[in-house]
């Protein structure tokens, strides 16, 4: 028996999302229906058609509460979660803890789909909708979660907060833990300030970095960067990023973090390296833009190049750390939202689309609709 809920309806590329009454599966043996409190937003979504066929149901950054549960989930009935990325549970990677190297990661985020094939979105047609997107599709009053893409949320934290650690800030978090192992008074280069680049800000301060260089295009990004632990900042609309990182550091930074998704700031962050450097690429690529990847400059440099998969993260360990830091008031996070309401997503999404706001959280009202 499929649940009536509503959900944000993507039929067409470029035209707005429609608020629609539709019909969610029962959830199977390892899954729970979860009440959607609250979404964010993310360039994912926006870039949602370009990667899954339409018509679809977007949203991957979702927080809410446990309504049921499959016979073997291992979650209950009224447990808060946030909810993880998708991954297959089942492949080498998975069973080794490394669910952001899952074998199926493609499919789990974008076949909208359940890995067995089954929709779990229906419209009222019954026609199916191209759901299951990061095997959450939460634009919605409710969603259909693998029990092991969840975890545990504190009930004092609030669900916009929740929800704004899930995705890019998770993955900014993870690159500078995780992958670059940013240490005590070493120096880091972060590349964009959105909120990727933002979260790698706070979990560098966080980690004790000495220098936090950050370059954005956006000047009032290098306000908030400065306001959130950068000690040098720079527009490269004023010149070559590589020569303002060289007056810097004089030998080039050893670990970066590229988010910008920019073809050219690509090159000009291979430039900013000293030899031996390691540049970790966390973000994805513009569709619309052609990228050169030159090996030589790479080679001359010694540089290691590492593109992640979320932060390299696994959010059952990552997203209580980051719940700490912000209860302690040392990962300020809340000050990269800006709440809507659920019927104002496309509003939401424009004003993602155009960076006037960093985080955009959906709050979806309860319903008690069957
Ligand atoms: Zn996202
Ligand atoms: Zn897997």
């Amino acid at each position: 028996m499929g649940k009536s809920i509503e959900a944000a309806v993507l039929r067409q590329s470029g035209k707005p999302y429609v608020i629609e009454r539709v019909i969610l599966d029962a959830p199977q043996e390892h899954e729970a229906l979860v009440r959607i409190e609250a979404c964010g937003i993310c360039h994912m979504d926006i870039d949602g058609p370009s990667l899954c066929s339409l018509p679809a149901v977007f949203g991957h950054e979702g927080v809410g509460i446990v309504e049921a549960i499959g016979a073997k989930a291992s979650v209950n009935v009224g447990d808060r979660v946030i909810l993880g990325y998708g991954s297959c549970n089942r492949c080498p990677s998975c069973m080794q803890g490394h669910p952001f190297y899952c074998d199926k990661s493609w499919e789990v985020t974008f076949g909208g789909r359940r890995l067995d094939g089954s929709p779990t979105i229906r419209d009222n047609s019954d026609s199916p909708l191209h759901a299951a997107f990061f095997q959450q599709s939460s634009f919605a009053t409710h969603a259909i979660v693998p029990d092991h893409c969840l975890v545990a949320m504190p009930a004092d934290v609030p669900a916009e907060v929740g929800a704004s650690i899930t995705c890019g800030v998770m993955t900014g978090a993870g690159a500078i833990l995780n992958v670059l192992d940013v240490k005590a008074g070493e120096t880091v280069l972060i590349v964009g300030a959105g909120a990727v680049g933002l979260g790698a800000i706070m979990t560098a301060r966080k980690a004790g970095a000495g220098a936090i260089l950050v370059a954005d295009v956006r000047d009032g990004r290098l306000e908030m960067a400065r306001e959130l632990g950068a000690t040098a900042t720079f527009n490269p609309r004023m010149g070559a990023m590589h020569e303002w990182v060289m007056a810097q550091t004089s030998r080039g930074v050893g670990k970066l973090l590229e988010t910008s998704g920019n073809a050219a700031a690509f090159e000009d962050a291979i430039a900013s390296l000293r030899t031996g450097g390691h540049m970790a690429y966390a973000i994805l690529p513009s569709p619309m833009e052609e990228y050169t990847l030159k090996p030589m400059p790479l080679f001359e440099k010694a540089a290691r190049f590492e593109a992640l998969s979320f932060g390299n993260s696994v959010p059952h360990d990552l997203y209580p750390k980051m719940l700490e830091w912000w209860q302690a008031g040392e990962f300020p996070v809340d000050r990269l939202i800006s709440t809507f309401s659920f019927s104002d997503i496309n509003q939401a999404m424009e004003h993602t689309r155009t960076g006037d706001v960093i985080k955009a959280v959906l709050l979806m009202e309860a319903t008690d609709a069957e």
